[in-house]
């Protein structure tokens, strides 16, 4: 009986390991469709563009520091008019 007590172990074995293959298809993340390997976790977090009044996620906004104050924007566009807006105020 040695023989059977085998295959039953293999066979085990092999649903366990369909059964892992199937859970790690079933929970593995999903790459994003953007192609951007860098970007770090999407936080949910959407951020004005001053310039057009667009709310954007904050990982594709481009930054902007002024006066101590964050500035997001969703293009250089934006953030070369804001620039130019901010100059031409002073
Ligand atoms: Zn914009």
């Amino acid at each position: 009986m040695m023989i059977l007590g085998f295959f039953r172990l293999v066979f085990y074995l092999s649903v366990a390991y369909v059964i892992y293959l199937f859970l790690r298809l079933l929970f593995s993340p999903r790459r994003p469709a953007r192609s951007q390997p860098n970007s770090p976790q999407p936080s949910g977090v959407m951020v004005k563009d001053e310039t057009c009044n667009t709310y954007l996620p904050r990982e594709e906004a481009i930054l902007e520091k002024a006066e101590g104050k964050d500035y997001y924007f969703c293009s250089q566009e934006c953030r070369q008019k804001f620039l130019e807006q901010r100059k031409t105020r002073r």
